[in-house]
């Protein structure tokens, strides 16, 4: 019997159980991959440097990625690349040119597998059991010790544990089965594809583009920036809901209003990940003796950054939880107030952010040829990016009603769906 089990060994998993072991608990930590450093769901690798982003304003330099407000900071060895200008693309190429104050980063790019490979071998160092290539499939609280039903190599086995975190990502199989996703419904579901690309010239290693329109092929906006690890790859990032990737990928780069910078573009990886959107967040996320942090009880995701404050706070939380405590409620107080997608609000902007898609490519043209020509605040923030954007389309309030009633009926809508001002 372990003292904690933690199921999945993403930057949440991994930490909480390197925190847990550090202090002195017997910890195993499952995951279904085999090689933890190898990035097989797809992530853009990047830190948001949004001062006070959910909670934290997270500094990263040489050797370091600190989290001053909660107080502290892990070794890591990878690179960083700070990224500075962010341009929104309309079919016609009207550019709106995000910066911040100073030019400070809007994100900081960072290599997720040197992160998780330098924790593995942390916790790995720490004592912690590691078992990979093993997928949990079912969880049974017998109050007082928990039993995970565990799939791997052909073989079944059973593993049992005092207390189990759940750190297995997005569309957690152990929440469901502990029975925690009660009282919340699967609103829509998704898929990202991240194309690693050959043969894109001319995008700056600081620099980030997004093509926002139906001229370019795909619904959704489709993201494009330099690879921070491998030297002339372009990384393309498409969003689909129904549709197949490929074909809104093959249309980005073959067919749409961009394909002259991208025809020539060869594949050579791809991550992708499938998403179930929840109507919200875990309020209360845990049960018995089985808590659940990062992506596992999120409502959109936590980021990186945002996943391992969850597994260091998570770490402390099991050994109070363990000794009666009430870890798993100290742990509560803090992701309410950490995460900004308990204020109805926020989630509000997020929703008006994701509209960009919804205006049709004149009404693009139209709205980013205002902003052309002028630095506008920018931000990777989800939350803080639409007030950003539909603050600075609102300026010109006065003469989207004289030039465009019609896109100013749309307008006028997503401003107030963010909260801002619109009479
Ligand atoms: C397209 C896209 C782009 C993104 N871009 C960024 C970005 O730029 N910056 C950023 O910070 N974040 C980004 N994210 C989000 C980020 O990847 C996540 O928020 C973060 O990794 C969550 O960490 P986690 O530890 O909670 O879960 P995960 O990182 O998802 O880790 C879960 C782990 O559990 C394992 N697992 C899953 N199921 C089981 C099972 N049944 N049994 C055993 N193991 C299991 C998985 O193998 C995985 O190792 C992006 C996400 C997507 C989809």
């Amino acid at each position: 019997m372990f003292d904690l089990a933690v199921v999945g060994a993403g930057p949440a998993g991994l930490l909480a159980a390197l925190i847990a072991a550090r202090k002195g608990m017997g910890v195993v930590l499952i995951d279904k991959r085999r090689d933890v450093g190898r990035i097989t769901r797809a992530c853009c690798q990047q830190l948001i440097m949004d001062d006070g982003y959910e909670g934290e304003s997270v500094q990263a330099a040489a050797g370091k990625i600190s989290f001053p407000a909660n107080a502290f900071a892990l070794e890591y060895g990878g690179p960083l690349q700070a990224t500075t200008d962010m341009w929104y693309i309309s079919p016609e190429n009207r550019r709106i040119h995000f910066t911040r104050p100073g030019k400070k980063p809007i994100v900081t790019r960072f290599d997720k597998g040197a992160l998780l490979r330098g924790l593995h071998e942390k916790a790995h160092a720490a004592g912690v059991e590691i078992y990979p290539a093993a997928v949990v499939y079912d969880v049974k609280d017998y109050n007082g010790w928990v039993e995970l039903a565990i799939a791997g190599g052909g073989n079944h086995s059973l593993v049992a544990a005092r207390k189990v975190i759940a750190a297995d990502g997005a569309n957690s199989r152990t929440v469901a089965a502990a029975g925690l996703n009660e009282g919340r419904q699967v609103i829509s579901t998704g898929l990202s594809v991240i194309y690693e690309c050959q043969g894109v010239a001319g995008v700056d290693s600081d620099e980030y583009r997004v093509y926002c329109g139906t001229a370019f092929g795909s619904n959704a906006p489709v993201h494009v920036y330099p690879s921070l690890t491998n030297p002339g790859v372009v990384n393309i990032l498409v969003g689909t809901g129904r549709r197949p990737p490929e074909i809104v990928f093959n249309k980005f780069i073959r067919e749409g209003r961009a394909a002259a910078a991208f025809r020539d573009a060869k594949v050579v990886s791809r991550s992708g990940s499938g998403f179930r959107m929840f109507s919200g967040p875990l309020a209360t996320p845990h049960k018995g003796g089985i808590l659940a942090i990062g992506d596992a009880a999120a409502y959109i995701e936590v980021e990186v950054q945002g996943a391992l404050m969850c597994g260091w706070h998570a770490g402390q939380a099991a050994v109070d939880e363990f000794q009666g405590e009430g870890g798993w409620a100290k742990y509560t107080a803090w992701w309410r107030k950490a995460f900004p997608f308990f204020d109805p609000l926020a989630l509000r902007a997020i929703r008006a952010g994701n509209l960009v898609g919804f205006y049709a490519d004149d009404m693009l043209d139209y709205l980013f040829g205002l902003l052309e020509g002028q630095e506008v605040e920018g931000s990777y923030s989800p939350y803080r990016f639409p007030l950003l954007l539909w603050g600075a389309v609102m300026q010109f309030k006065d003469r989207i009603v004289r030039e465009r009633p019609d896109v100013w009926e749309k307008v006028k809508k997503t401003a107030v769906l963010c909260g801002l001002e619109a009479k």
